[in-house]
């Protein structure tokens, strides 16, 4: 991978391996998300993916997932421009939007512990769809504020 690729490249120039390097591996895109019928408003929760390793925050079949999981989303160019859910601090929107990565980004800092540490990641904060009523989504939608 090219030095500094994720400061130095556009997300058009990324290669395969620089495009998955770029995942601060915060896990917020695989939470359970709620969208409203009339507004097509989306809300995200904090329950999350079957897959999803809530202490780690990795996906446990990340080769098979979209085979396992049908709507888990393929993050690509054109799907980063449209979620409109994404985490503001998401690597991905960031560098789409031609901002830095930040301090805390394992690519910046050298430690992919640092995302955890500063509560930026659903470490701590989520359930798996398979421990959660579905009936029970609504009441687990949560915006959560994200430290400085
Ligand atoms: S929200 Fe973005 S940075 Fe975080 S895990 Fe998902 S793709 Fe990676
Ligand atoms: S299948 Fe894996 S990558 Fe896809 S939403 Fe679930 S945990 Fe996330």
């Amino acid at each position: 991978m090219a030095d500094q690729f994720w400061r130095d490249k556009r997300l058009d120039e990324l290669d395969a391996r620089e495009w998955e390097a770029l995942c601060d591996g915060c896990g917020q895109c695989c939470r359970v998300k709620l969208e409203d019928e009339d507004s097509g408003v989306v809300a995200v929760t904090d329950v999350v993916c079957a897959l999803l390793d809530p202490v780690t925050c990795r996906c446990t079949d990340y080769v098979n997932r979209r085979a396992r999981i049908s709507d888990c989303i393929a993050m690509d160019i054109a799907t980063v421009a449209s979620l409109s859910w994404l985490p503001a601090t998401c690597a991905y929107r960031l560098r789409a939007e031609g901002r830095e990565l930040p301090n805390w980004h394992y690519l910046v800092c050298g430690d992919r512990d640092r995302v955890h540490s500063l509560g930026r990641s659903v470490r701590g904060k989520v359930e798996r769809e398979t421990d959660v009523e579905t009936s029970d989504y609504e009441s687990r939608i949560v915006r959560w504020i994200q430290p400085k």
